[in-house]
Formats: structure tokens, sequence, C-alpha cells
């Protein structure tokens, strides 16, 4: 029944990128079961065999074949009013992480609906399971958080609205980077600097 969301927002994520192959995951909530995509599911092919349904709170014998972030989509709905949670790798918001400790988007759709986007984790390459509490945390009071060199996690009351946030966020990356680069060295991507770059583009 629901197998038509989950193919439309894989098939949107790998073909935009935000998700290689066989990479990311995603998950719809009904009460205290939910509906996961199967570990190693192709996102952009997604068929009914796919989706795997299990426990919030409780293991079974669908549990082993989940994707491997279930933990994690678990948490998310242990602690938030989520229904949906998807996560993605997109590569210019993966590529910012290694740079900065928080994201703020400087064009104005990312800005007015994101508003600040935290990066969670101190190594280059963060472990989810080490970060999960943050990564819970911050999904209480944000739409969608990054962990530092591996990727996102957002949040929604359908799928497609947890895609939104992934794919706004990933064009607000784009945009700083390219800002970025335009502007020479101007650091990225806190609020001051970015204007400075935005600035001296305007300059030039
Ligand atoms: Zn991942």
């Amino acid at each position: 029944m629901f197998i038509a969301e989950f193919q439309e927002v894989g098939r949107d994520l790998f073909t935009r990128g935000l998700v290689s192959s066989h990479g990311g995951n995603m998950s719809m909530r009904f009460g205290d079961r939910l509906l996961i995509t199967r570990r190693g599911a192709k996102l952009g092919h997604l068929t009914e065999l796919d989706l795997i349904e299990t426990g919030i709170e409780r293991n079974d014998r669908a549990t082993p074949t989940a994707s491997s972030e279930l933990a994690v989509h678990r948490a998310i709905y242990q602690s938030t009013q989520a229904h949906a949670v998807l996560h993605a790798h997109p590569p210019y918001a993966l590529a910012l992480s290694f740079l900065v400790d928080e994201l703020v988007p400087i064009d104005a759709e990312g800005r007015d609906l994101l508003e600040q986007v935290p990066i969670i984790g101190t190594e280059v390459i963060a472990r989810v399971r080490d970060v999960l509490e943050e990564v819970v945390a911050s999904l209480e009071t944000h739409k969608v958080v990054i962990v530092r060199g591996h990727g996102t996690f957002a949040r929604g009351q359908l799928l497609d609205e947890a895609h939104r946030w992934t794919s706004l966020l990933e064009e607000s990356c784009k945009i700083a980077s390219i800002v970025r680069f335009m502007g020479g060295s101007g650091k990225m991507p806190g609020k001051s600097k970015v204007s400075r770059s935005a600035s001296a583009i305007l300059r030039a």
C-alpha cells in the first residue's frame, strides 16, 4: 500500500544523486511498528520485497533483514513526533561537513525553511552509533541534521516531507559551495564568512 510512496522518493533520491546505488534508507511509522527499507536495498529500484515491517521497540523475525540503520530510525521514533525518517548521503552536504561545525544556508528558501542545520560528530567521519543520542536530540528541534562525513537524517510526517528537507539542504549546500568557489578563499559557511564571499562577488 505504501510501496508507491517509497518508490517515488527512492527514485528521486537516486536520480538526483543523493544516495549511491545501494546507499541510504528510509522508514515510516505506524503505531508501534515501522516499515523500513531492506538492508542493502537499491532505493532507486524498490519492490515490495524491499520493505521490511518490524517493531519500534521489539525485534522479531524480520528485524535482521532491515536496514543497518534500523537502530537510528527506532530511536528517532521513540523520541520525536516523526512519522517518517530518511537517511541519505548528499555529496555537497557531506563535503561541507568536513569543513564546518554548523550550516546556515545562505539562500532564501534554505534559510527560511531550515534556518540552521547541526553537523554532528567530532571525528572526521563520525560513526552514527557513537552520536545516536545527539542525532535524536537535534531532530527534536531541527528538520534535518548531518552526521559528519557520513550522511543526513531528516524527519517528517510523510516520507515526502523528509525528502523535501534532504533535497533542500543539498541545494543550499550546493549553492554555498558554488559561492565559495566563485569567491575564492572565503571560508564556508558561517554566516559572516559567507556574507563576505557573496559581497566579494557583487563587487567583482
Ligand atoms: Zn549511511
